[in-house]
């Protein structure tokens, strides 16, 4: 395995600029042009005859060039005729060189490959692959491969560099043999080979079908070699040192009757399995998930106890300044009294109550700092912080957290991160499989479903009018003005313009205005008044997306929701629906709306759960855009398919841990054949 290991993981040797065609591929190494397939196939194993050949599909046909001609009109082209014993055929080029023209000229004889169609003079080919015949060519006992590549990189080059790596490389399995017999899946060297170079039993069809044995077991040991190494990363992380944080429970006991109310059973469930792992001396990477308005913020005061208790600090980070001044209150609300100094640390700080701020932490006596990413700044040490909590983790980068992770000093700080967009369960299986996960699954006793309502934006006024008898009932009104990707200023404008309206619509109102352009106090400032109900109705930019938490508010206006992402309006609807009161959520559409717009809306009309909501926002998008900050540095799948693949992603989930104790050499060669030098990508 040694010998295999060096060859399959020499880098690639070619000229330069191919290299650099090559490395945008993806192909670096040796071993990677084996597992670098085709796309589809053409099939030069058949000749047909003019007369015979079928429409409908790309056929191989041979004749003499009887005729050869640029004509002018209606564009340039070039157009042949060939002949054989059985009709004529025209070949039409929009784009051709000299070099074709004269491949091309009268008395050659030439293979041409294409589909026919019935043209104005006949049927014809356009831009038929075009070979010339010596007397006597063998035809092609395979079907020709296609593979991905990029401009400048033909073909013919790319098969022969591929065909002679498959000569040299050894195609041994990597899947332990009984194993492989139970899986029911094909030898890993005939996959490749069958794909690379099929044999003539084969059509076209066979061979891009998804069902293949070979493509199966292709998927299968991608989705493998994602599992050992986020197994791995999971044991690395287990093997770092952390503080064992044990509280005696005291102060959670006091802010547990301070409390207006009890900890559901989910909530409760989740915070035994977090204390289980803040009991540890190996440090907690635990992701807590619970759909919007569960609760996650007083679990996560809870958890933050417990390090309190044990004497050592916490952070607490939020991705954005208002979610975090909000942490910042709800947290000293409950805290203070207890004795409990926290801090609020942001960009937007005064130097001076920085440097202040900064101080508290470094000498300790700030127990919990809140703040947004200025808490991972250099500059800030902590004297010994023991828990670090993110939350809506989704909206951080690796680097970020990484970032956090060595603020613990020698011993590393236990992780929780938090997040109200659900992470559909493959994707939990497979991109996330190296985390712990709690999910509260339960919503706070005493909340009334939301009613969400699809209004076209030509009845605004019955919608102002629902909002004037909404506040006449003692509610509130969030109006969400519409996100404008292009320009910032253009989003400002129109929530002051829409601002400005609803104050004359509403006269009786005392109506606020939000958006990203107020300095952090004014923010703050604008959603005290909210929670006082000083203000009745909050006109606001998206800034409102995540976590605030106003129970008074029962109504949630959505202007242009056709152009939010699904995750987006999920979250803002979340915004309401959080006291007693029966909610409602008002999602205003312009038309005509496009396909996706379409299938968003209905989504989110005909759904509340948050897990089912990604799930179909995954079949809408796919993957990529779900992953966010964990996209960079994790390799995306290319064969496997989250969706169609479930079965085989869970065989290989099973398959792993067994693999890494049982067969500790094949684990290592199969991760060196699909992820060679790209393992350790999930050290976060
Ligand atoms: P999220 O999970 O979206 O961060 P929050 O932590 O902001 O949710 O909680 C939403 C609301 O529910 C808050 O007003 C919070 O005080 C309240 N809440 C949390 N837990 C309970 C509970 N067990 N019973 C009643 N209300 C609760
Ligand atoms: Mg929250």
């Amino acid at each position: 395995m040694d010998v295999f290991a060096d060859i399959a993981n020499q880098p690639v040797v070619a000229a330069p600029a191919t290299a650099k065609r090559l490395e945008k591929l993806g192909i670096r190494r040796r071993f990677d042009f084996v597992l670098h397939l085709p796309l589809r196939y053409e099939d030069e194993t058949h000749l047909y005859t003019i007369a015979d050949a079928p429409y409908g599909q790309a056929v191989l046909v041979e004749g003499e060039v009887i005729a050869s001609e640029v004509q002018f009109k209606p564009r340039r082209q070039l157009l042949v005729q060939i002949e054989d014993r059985t009709g004529t055929l025209n070949l039409r080029f929009i784009h051709f060189y000299p070099s074709q023209q004269k491949q091309l000229a009268k008395g050659r004889r030439v293979r041409a490959l294409g589909e026919i169609k019935r043209g104005y003079h006949g049927d014809e080919i356009i831009h038929p692959k075009i070979r010339e015949v010596i007397e006597g060519d063998a035809l092609a006992d395979h079907l020709t491969p296609i593979y991905p590549t990029v401009n400048g990189l033909t073909q013919p080059v790319l098969r022969r560099l591929i065909a002679a790596e498959l000569k040299v490389q050894d195609l041994a399995d990597t899947l332990p043999v009984e194993e492989r017999r139970r899986l029911d899946l094909v030898d890993f060297a005939d996959a490749v080979r069958l794909l690379h170079s099929p044999t003539p039993e084969y059509s076209a069809k066979d061979l891009t079908n998804p069902a293949l044995p070979a493509w199966q077991r292709l998927k299968f040991d991608e989705l493998l070699a994602q599992q050992l190494s986020m197994r791995l990363a999971y044991r690395a992380r287990r093997k770092g040192r952390a503080l064992p944080l044990v509280g005696s429970g005291a102060l959670r006991r006091r802010l547990a009757e301070a409390l207006p109310f009890a900890l559901t059973g989910a909530q409760s469930r989740v915070l035994a399995e977090i204390d289980a792992d803040l009991a540890r001396t190996h440090p907690m990477h635990r992701l807590l998930q619970g759909d919007v308005g569960s609760g996650k913020t007083i679990v996560a005061a809870m958890a933050a106890l417990s390090a309190i208790e044990a004497g050592h600090q916490v952070a607490l980070m939020a991705p954005t300044e208002i979610l975090a001044e909000q942490h910042y209150l709800k947290l000293s609300g409950w805290l203070s009294p207890l004795g409990v100094e926290v801090v609020w640390l942001s960009g937007s700080l005064k130097k001076k109550q920085k440097t202040e701020a900064m101080a508290r932490i470094a000498d300790g006596s700030a127990r919990l700092a809140v703040g947004t990413h200025a808490l991972f700044q250099d500059d800030v040490a902590f004297a010994s912080l023991g828990l670090a909590i993110v939350d809506e983790q989704h909206r951080f980068g690796v680097g970020q957290r990484l970032a956090l992770k060595d603020k613990g000093g020698e011993a590393q700080a236990h992780q929780l991160m938090m997040s109200a967009t659900p992470i559909p369960r493959t994707l939990a299986m497979s991109f996330y499989a190296d985390l712990d996960v709690s999910v509260i699954d339960e919503l706070p006793p005493g909340r009334t479903p939301i009613v969400t309502k699809l209004i076209n934006a030509n009845r605004r006024d019955e919608v102002v009018e629902f909002v004037r008898r909404t506040v006449a009932e003692g509610r509130q009104v969030y109006w969400v003005c519409p996100l404008i990707e292009e320009s910032e200023a253009l989003e400002l404008q129109t929530a002051v313009d829409t601002h400005a309206q609803l104050a004359e619509d509403l006269p009786e109102l005392k109506v606020g205005l939000v958006h990203g352009r107020l300095k952090p106090a004014e923010k703050a400032e604008v959603m005290a008044a909210f929670a006082r109900n000083e203000l009745q109705l909050l006109v606001a930019t998206t800034v409102i997306e995540v976590g605030v938490d106003v129970p008074n508010a029962s109504l949630m206006v959505i202007e242009h929701a056709e152009r939010m992402g699904l995750a987006q309006l999920h979250q803002l609807r979340g915004r309401v629906g959080r006291g007693a009161a029966r909610s409602s959520c008002v999602l205003l559409f312009e038309t005509p709306l496009s396909e996706i717009a379409k299938a968003r809306l209905k989504v989110i009309y005909e759904n509340t759960d948050g897990f089912e909501i990604a799930r179909q926002d995954l079949l809408i998008r796919g993957p990529g855009e779900f992953l966010g900050a964990r996209q960079s540095g994790v390799p995306m799948l290319r064969f496997a398919n989250l969706e169609e693949d479930l079965a085989l992603l869970e065989e290989a989930r099973a398959l792993a841990p067994q693999m890494l104790k049982e067969h500790p050499g094949l684990a290592e060669a199969h991760l060196t054949r699909w992820l060679a030098g790209r393992e350790h990508f999930l050290e976060a």
